[in-house]
């Protein structure tokens, strides 16, 4: 079936106009794929949410059932609300051959190099199918992808490996950090403030949490490092704080969030225990001898696995030879790669953009790396129709 074909620039156009932030629905973004696809003849399968707003798509162009190679990317772009945008972020558009746009970079500029090769994936007799994976919310948390992935060896063919597009401006990422985010309530129990001894003050008791976290900040600080990132290891922060009541009240409630940015080998599930059993042995006690209803509750709200493709992965030694290069590097920022490496399926992050205009007022992609993008696409498909081993 020959369906239309458009340049990476004309698709980005179309796809950046399609306001997919993470906080609205991705499914009019995710049917005009859909329907792109089907025009070529290429049928897609799609994962919706529980409210059928938002949808993941997973499609396979060349022989089906053979786990190939997956091109991965997020559909969810952030927020533009409080940015200063000197032209309408959900329409491209051209100054000094960059194309400026609301997820230009991030990362709408890999989807579109990507759907304006499928004629190109097409024409070839495929050996190891290309998989298309496009998810939804990761932006906040690799929410959407999650579904999806639970779906591959069942539904979905598990990929053999997977191409994650984040913005690296087309250099081999096989490493990142995993953030995994905590919240935090302590409940205390309110007084008058001239009876603070009837009270449990829950501000005190997160004060004390406060310093076993700093102890724990240290401690990562001390372990080895890995130079390949910046900084070189683990951090934790506390990133909000919120309680109390009124001056005169004894606080009876605070919430508090942190979060750690693990490089891989940082037992974070450790760091977990440690912190609930500091709550309950140090804390709770103290806390309910005066009110047994006092307590603290320790949820992980969100959490990412940290990537390390390992020195053999064939991901890793395809996108190499792919891009033509032969060094990789490392990163502070999460992707959807550390997930599909944890379900076993090697990931590589490799993208057009750089990161540097993610999320920014005015991001922009340069012209020439939609170009370098597809030019790699195009040496994937030609691997792809014989698919040998790749070292
Ligand atoms: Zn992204």
């Amino acid at each position: 079936m020959k369906g239309p074909s458009y340049s990476a620039e004309e698709l980005l156009t179309r796809l950046v106009g399609f306001d997919t932030t993470s906080h609205k629905p991705n499914v009019p973004l995710i049917r005009f794929v859909e329907d792109y696809l089907l025009q070529h003849g290429v049928v897609s399968e799609i994962v919706p949410n529980a409210h059928g707003n938002k949808a993941s798509l997973f499609a396979t162009i060349g022989p089906k059932g053979t786990p190939g190679v997956a091109l991965s990317c997020h559909t969810d772009v952030v927020p533009v609300e409080g940015q200063k945008w000197t032209s309408d972020p959900f329409i491209v558009t051209e100054r000094d051959v960059k194309l400026f746009g609301r997820g230009t970079a991030d990362m709408k500029g890999f989807l579109a190099c990507v759907l304006a090769a499928v004629p190109e994936f097409l024409g070839r007799p495929l050996a190891v199918p290309i998989h298309l994976a496009f998810s939804y919310d990761e932006e906040i948390g690799c929410i959407g992808v999650r579904p999806m992935i639970a779906e591959f060896g069942a539904r979905l063919t598990k990929p053999r490996m997977v191409f994650v597009g984040e913005p690296t401006s087309m250099s081999v990422v096989d490493s990142h950090k995993g953030p995994v985010r905590w919240h935090i309530v302590i409940r205390g129990r309110a007084a008058h403030s001239s009876m603070a001894p009837l009270g449990v003050n829950a501000i005190a008791f997160a004060g004390k949490l406060l310093r076993e976290l700093s102890d724990i900040e240290h401690e990562l600080k001390l372990r080895p490092q890995d130079a390949r990132f910046d900084p070189p290891y683990a951090t934790l922060q506390v990133t909000r704080i919120d309680g109390g009541t009124a001056t005169n009240i004894v606080p009876v409630a605070c919430h508090m969030d942190f979060d750690i940015r693990a490089i891989p080998g940082v037992d974070t599930a450790a760091i977990d225990r440690r912190i609930r059993a500091f709550a309950a042995n140090v804390c709770m006690p103290e806390m309910q001898r005066i009110a047994p209803e006092a307590g603290i509750d320790i949820a992980i709200a969100n959490q990412v696995p940290p990537f390390a493709a390992g020195t053999h992965s064939e991901a890793v030694a395809l996108a190499l030879r792919l891009a033509e290069q032969n060094e990789t590097y490392a990163v502070s920022y999460a992707t959807e790669a550390g997930l599909f490496q944890v379900a076993g399926s090697p990931a590589v992050v490799i993208g057009p953009g750089d990161i540097a205009q993610a999320h920014t007022a005015d991001e922009w992609i340069a012209k020439d790396q939609l170009e370098k993008c597809s030019a790699f696409l195009g040496r994937l498909g030609a691997w792809a129709e014989h698919g040998s081993a790749v070292r």
